[in-house]
Formats: C-alpha cells, sequence, structure tokens
C-alpha cells in the first residue's frame, strides 16, 4: 500500500471520479484518493490527457507573461491593461480590481 505524502498517516485508494475543474468545465480522472485526508492524486497520465484536450477545446489557462512600462498621468503612475489580458479576463472600465502587494510583486485580482 502506498502511503500519502501529505499526511504520513492515509493509504492511497484508487479512484476513478477526481474531479479536476479547468475554467468552469470540469473534467474525471483516475488517480489516488488518501483514505486519511481526502488529498488527491491524479495519474500523470490522466492530467496529461486533461491538459491536451483541455489545450483544443481553447480553456486551458496558458500562463500569460507581457512586459509593460508604467506612464505618467496628473502626477500617478498609469498601468495599462494589455488588451489580451483584458479579453480573456472580460475586464471593463466597471470591473473592480483589487490590488496586492507581494514582496516586490503586484498581483491585481479583478474582484468577481
Ligand atoms: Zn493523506
Amino acid at each position: 500500500m502506498k502511503k500519502c505524502v501529505v499526511c504520513e498517516k492515509g493509504e492511497l485508494i484508487k479512484v476513478e471520479d477526481i474531479i479536476l475543474p479547468v475554467e468552469g468545465y470540469i473534467f474525471i480522472v483516475k488517480g489516488e484518493r488518501c483514505n486519511s485526508c481526502n488529498e488527491e492524486f491524479p495519474y500523470e497520465e490522466e492530467t496529461q490527457r486533461t491538459i491536451e484536450t483541455a489545450r483544443k477545446l481553447g480553456i486551458w489557462p496558458e500562463p500569460l507573461k507581457l512586459y509593460r512600462s508604467l506612464s505618467k498621468s496628473g502626477g500617478g503612475l498609469i498601468f495599462r491593461i494589455p488588451s489580451d489580458i483584458e479579453k480573456q479576463l472580460k475586464l471593463t472600465e466597471n470591473t473592480p480590481i483589487e490590488i496586492t502587494k507581494i514582496g516586490d510583486k503586484i498581483v491585481i485580482e479583478p474582484e468577481r
């Protein structure tokens, strides 16, 4: 029996009903589930297949890294949201956003 690496107490049981949500779509995959903490471990090939299917459907959230510079307006710095991100996240000028500073990173999250 395989031991769970998360809680180190439970055993991993084979299951066929692990739910992987991707951008609002639900994928059911095979894998193992801990009988103590319920942590799920989808099989690597199942995860890969899900990613491939999601890519074909055009729903896999590819990490997007873009470089932009800030501009100055009215004494403050302005950050323009790249249009790809604007479209992907369906942002409008009325979308409330939350700005979090984590170390030297700035995370901008649209509120839902
Ligand atoms: Zn566990």
